[in-house]
Parts: C-alpha cells; sequence; structure tokens
C-alpha cells in the first residue's frame, strides 16, 4: 500500500539529494527539478523553461552545459536529434565547474521525460578519452555533417524501428513524412551553392523547432528530408505540416537576402501493420511527387 507520509520524506530527500534529477514534459518543458539539477544548469525554483532555452541561456552565460563549439544553432539542432527519441539512454557529459555527469534519460510512451544524473568526476578517468572517442563517432556516423540532424543512414533505422513497432500492438498510430524543397536547383543557380547550403541549414533548423522530442527527422538526400512521427495521426499530422509550411522559408529566413522565400512540398502517410520501410518509404515517395504534380508548397497523403 501507498504511505502518504513517505511522500513528505522523498519530497525532502529528493530535494536534497546530491543526484541530479529533472522531469521534462512531452512537449520538453521542465516541470520538476531537484536543488541539485537546478545548481548544475543556472535555474531558479520558480523558473518554467524548455529544455532549448535552457541550454541556450547556458551558452551565452558559459554556465551549466560545457559547450566545445561556438555555433549554438546548429548544436542545438543536433542535440535535438538525439534527445527523446527511445526509452532509455545513458552518456557522459561534463558541465562548466568541471564535474563529469553519468546522465541518464528514460522517457515514457507518453514522451515525459525523467534525467537522472550522478557526478562521476572521480571515477574511470583514465579511460575517458577513449569513451569519448566511441562516443563522438557514433555521433558522428548518424549526423548529416551540413543540417546537424540525423542522415540518411540513422533516419532509415529509426524508420524500420518505428515499423516494426506498428506491427505490434498498441504501439499507437504514427506517420512517415517526406519533404523536398522545391526548386531547389533554381535557388543554387541564381544565389549559388554556398546560399543553398544557408538554404538547407535554414531548413532543416526551422522544422526542427517545431517537433516534440519524439519525432525523428533526418536529411534523405540532397534537398530531401524525412520525418517519422510516433504517437501521431494522419490529422494531427498533418496539423504539424500545416505549421510548418506557414512558419518554414519565410522573407526574411535569410538574412543576406531580406527578400528570399522558399516553399517545400510534404507526401505523408500513417504507417499500418503489416508495412515495411521500403513499402511505407514508397507511399509518402508517391504523396510527394502527387504534391509536387499538384503545383507545390502543399502536401498530399497517400
Ligand atoms: P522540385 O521542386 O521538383 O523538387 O525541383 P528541385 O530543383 O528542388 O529538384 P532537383 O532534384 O531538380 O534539384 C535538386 C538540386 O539540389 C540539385 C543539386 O545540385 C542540389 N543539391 C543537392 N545537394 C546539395 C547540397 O548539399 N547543397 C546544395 N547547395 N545543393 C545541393
Ligand atoms: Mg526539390
Ligand atoms: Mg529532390
Amino acid at each position: 500500500m501507498r504511505m502518504a507520509v513517505f511522500d513528505d520524506i522523498i519530497d525532502s530527500l529528493f530535494e536534497t539529494s546530491g543526484t541530479l534529477v529533472a522531469l521534462f514534459d512531452p512537449q520538453d518543458i521542465l516541470r520538476r527539478s531537484n536543488a541539485a539539477f537546478r545548481d548544475a544548469y543556472g535555474l531558479a525554483e520558480d523558473e518554467t523553461l524548455s529544455w532549448a532555452q535552457i541550454v541556450r541561456r547556458n551558452f551565452e552565460q558559459r554556465r551549466g552545459v560545457a559547450f566545445t563549439t561556438d555555433d549554438f544553432e546548429h548544436w542545438l539542432t543536433s542535440a535535438r536529434s538525439r534527445r527523446g527519441k527511445i526509452p532509455y539512454r545513458a552518456f557522459e557529459t561534463d558541465i562548466t565547474d568541471g564535474r563529469w555527469l553519468w546522465m541518464t534519460e528514460t522517457v515514457s510512451p507518453a514522451g515525459w521525460m525523467l534525467c537522472i544524473a550522478s557526478d562521476i568526476t572521480e571515477l574511470r578517468t583514465g579511460e575517458r578519452s577513449l569513451r569519448q572517442d566511441r562516443d563522438s563517432a557514433r555521433k558522428a556516423s548518424q549526423t548529416d555533417e551540413l543540417t546537424g540532424i540525423s542522415n540518411r543512414r540513422h533516419c532509415m533505422s529509426v524508420l524500420q524501428e518505428t515499423v516494426a513497432k506498428a506491427n505490434k500492438n498498441g504501439a499507437g498510430e504514427a506517420c512517415a513524412v517526406l519533404l523536398d524543397i522545391d526548386r531547389f536547383k533554381q535557388i543554387n543557380d541564381s544565389f549559388g551553392h554556398q546560399f543553398g547550403d544557408a538554404v538547407l541549414i535554414d531548413f532543416a533548423t526551422s522544422v526542427q523547432r517545431n517537433l516534440r522530442p519524439a519525432d525523428s527527422f533526418g536529411r534523405v538526400g540532397g534537398e530531401e528530408f524525412m520525418l517519422v512521427l510516433p504517437q501521431l495521426g494522419p490529422a494531427a499530422a498533418e496539423l504539424l505540416i500545416e505549421r510548418l509550411f506557414k512558419q518554414v522559408g519565410r522573407p526574411g529566413c535569410l538574412p543576406s537576402q531580406p527578400n528570399f522565400h522558399y516553399s517545400f512540398s510534404a507526401g505523408l502517410t500513417l504507417i499500418r501493420p503489416g508495412d515495411t520501410p521500403a513499402e511505407v518509404y514508397r507511399r509518402a515517395d508517391a504523396a510527394l511527387y502527387e504534391a509536387k504534380m499538384g503545383g507545390r508548397g502543399r502536401q498530399m497523403s497517400a
């Protein structure tokens, strides 16, 4: 039986524990944390911030997360492409006060994330650089270098896992979407390849900003991208894409060309029991083709 009297004890030990604990909701907003966590990441007790806001402030104040890059947006896009996608992950990370943490992230089916981190500064220091090399090699093998999001190989393995889950009962609905920037060749031809690269980065960053942690997003080809959206039915996926149409590629998105804007097209499909990854991809691609034929800047479903 659950004893209410223990709740107060747990609450007070939770607050004073040296272990860092934090709870993020499915939209990645910090809902609860203890003093050790707030102290490490420079948070006040009454603040309600998203994870992105926390790390952005860490970057600006040189506090909390120990960044090894000057390009915060690229770091954020890349970190988001790995955050909250799997039920459990653990990794070593360091913070600006010199401490090393063993960070674990446990994600519920509904998308809540419990972060628990222990101080491991004193432990196994000798092998740390080896482990870091291994972790950064793994990261590099999953990441598209230009945009910082998942690369084709990682995207396909996420699709494979999601399709496998859809074949089991009770996994909930999931959708896959192919996105392709419209008339991208013309953009390259008019403004140069480097500008084209900046458009790809803008697209990846702007889309990623609108996703839940559970969503996966990757670059599967030159100017073609894929979304895998677990726990999301076709109607909600359509709304998400409509929101992207409104927010991505607007005039001013690339300050070096203030009037420049761009559009993209989308092909959506629901992942069904009995599907194979190839079949899901084929349907999304057919829907994308229809969207292109229908005049671009729109979505179609198959
Ligand atoms: P559509 O609206 O039908 O999609 O036309 P599109 O011009 O976007 O498509 P198309 O497939 O004809 O052209 C894609 C272009 O993307 C051709 C290729 O040179 C360019 N591209 C591919 N990868 C990169 C890249 O990494 N950087 C840049 N700048 N361009 C790239
Ligand atoms: Mg295109
Ligand atoms: Mg294309």
